[in-house]
């Protein structure tokens, strides 16, 4: 059993309470006890370790709910460049060379990546197994290696919208592809790991897949991750194969509920957000990949005056996995919707980042907030670096000044990651190496394509 104390403690829990000189008190990998230290019923004593927060900001573990962890090989790559270009000239020629070892390295990066800036869960989207559907076992490995929680959602193509042929799967070969990974690795890690089904787009699914997917999904009572109405041109097309928009396609095959995430929805109708609202269905928004592919700005607030749940991912065009930065994007960019400054406080881009998060992989009972009786995955975040001096509002300061480097200390169900932004076992000099090294020979492959 340990205690943190000297810390103010954001713990996003219902009323969002703050609480100033706070203690937290760890027992295996729970939080036995929050609340401010003049009550704390525990002795320093009684306590295996006593850690001073340094008069710190404790926030819950961050939740980055989508990202392509695999894709940051190829970062600064095919910048500048709209979505339909920055696939087909830079990621896809990567992604169809891309082997398991360089999966592995990838992933593994990108899992660190996340440590450094707070994140404790992640939903990482891995598409389109070109060279080996082993991939996805290596991406699921780095996970568990790093020891990050998350989600990891295996994405397909079975129908061709001018997608190069080597990413076009079977939709009986996807089908018994997700059997294989659920049997494997959905709950791994002592439960730390789980898989979804992953439509990448409905823009390449076939009906029959749709249908079988959601049915995969009931059945197993997982996640159905898939993105939505990114840039303009996809809701055209979508309403020129249907007649209908996307959620409205997918809710009539049943696929719109409590475990479905919406990505992106940049251009989601009002009757889209209702029907989300209605279900229980969740958006995802990734405001600085909205901004640098300029796919456009999510009506956040019209989102949120509906009651939809509305959680934050970093994405992968985005250069970087920096939460804090992203959750400064997702307070100020939903302001322009309305030209409303009142959009989008601190507070709700925070719990957008956590317990909204949490909500979406239905883990709210569990994570995403400080509450005695959840797990202590926990971030303690420098308050008295340049940037956050003085420190007149901590929350303020967290969203909008504040970025990875101020993260200092991370916990995971209980146990230490990262000290004074330090990784205790894993080692960011050997991963940066080896991505590196492997990297000459990926370029000299594709240079070659
Ligand atoms: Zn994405």
């Amino acid at each position: 059993m340990f205690m943190i104390k000297n810390i103010t403690i954001a713990t996003v829990d219902i009323s969002d309470n703050l609480i100033t000189d706070g203690v937290i008190v760890v027992e295996e990998e729970k939080i036995a006890w929050v609340g401010e230290k003049y009550i704390c019923p525990y002795n320093e004593h009684d306590m295996d370790a006593v850690i001073d927060g340094g008069g710190n900001l404790m926030i819950p573990g961050l939740i980055n709910a989508h990202t392509h962890t695999v894709y940051y090989l190829m970062r600064g790559l095919g910048m500048d460049k709209p979505l339909k270009t920055w696939l087909s000239d830079t990621i896809w020629p990567y992604l169809g060379e891309i082997n398991e070892e360089e999966a592995y390295l990838g992933a593994y990066l990108g899992y660190m990546e996340n440590l450094r800036s707070g994140v404790t869960y992640v939903i990482d989207n891995y598409y389109m197994a070109a060279k080996s559907k082993k991939n996805v076992d290596s991406v699921f490995k780095a996970m568990n290696d790093t020891g990050i929680k998350g989600m990891v959602a295996r994405g397909f193509h079975d129908l061709n919208f001018n997608v190069p042929e080597i990413f076009m799967e079977e939709t009986e070969e996807i089908i018994n592809e997700y059997k294989r990974i659920f049997s494997k690795w959905h709950g791994a890690n002592g439960g730390k790991i789980s898989a979804c089904v992953s439509p990448v787009n409905l823009l390449y699914t076939t009906v029959d897949s749709l249908e079988k997917t959601i049915d995969l999904a009931n059945y197993y009572k997982a996640c159905f991750h898939t993105h939505v109405a990114e840039a303009k041109f996809e809701v055209d097309k979508i309403n020129a194969r249907f007649g209908k928009t996307f959620i409205e396609v997918i809710d009539e095959y049943g696929g719109v509920n409590e475990r479905f995430h919406s990505v992106h929805s940049v251009w989601l109708s009002k009757k889209e957000m209702s029907i989300l609202s209605d279900r229980g269905g969740k958006v995802i928004i990734n405001p600085a990949s909205n901004l640098l592919l300029a796919s456009g700005i999510v009506p956040v607030e019209s989102m949120l005056q509906r009651g939809v749940n509305v959680s934050l991912g970093t994405d992968a065009p985005n250069n970087n996995q920096d939460m804090l930065e992203s959750m400064k994007l997702a307070a100020i960019l939903p302001r322009m919707e309305n030209l409303n400054p009142l959009a989008v406080s601190a507070k709700q881009a925070l719990r957008m980042a956590t317990i909204e998060g949490a909500k979406a992989v239905g883990l709210e009972g569990e994570i995403g907030s400080i509450e005695a009786g959840k797990k202590a995955d926990l971030v303690l975040v420098n308050m008295h670096s340049l940037h956050n001096t003085p420190c007149n509002d901590m929350i303020a300061n967290l969203v909008y000044s504040a970025n990875q480097s101020d993260v200092l200390n991370v916990y995971i169900n209980g146990k230490e990651v990262l000290n004074e932004g330090k990784f205790n076992n894993l080692s960011p000099k050997k991963i940066v190496d080896d991505v590196n090294n492997q990297m000459i020979k990926l370029n000299k492959r594709v240079s070659r394509l």
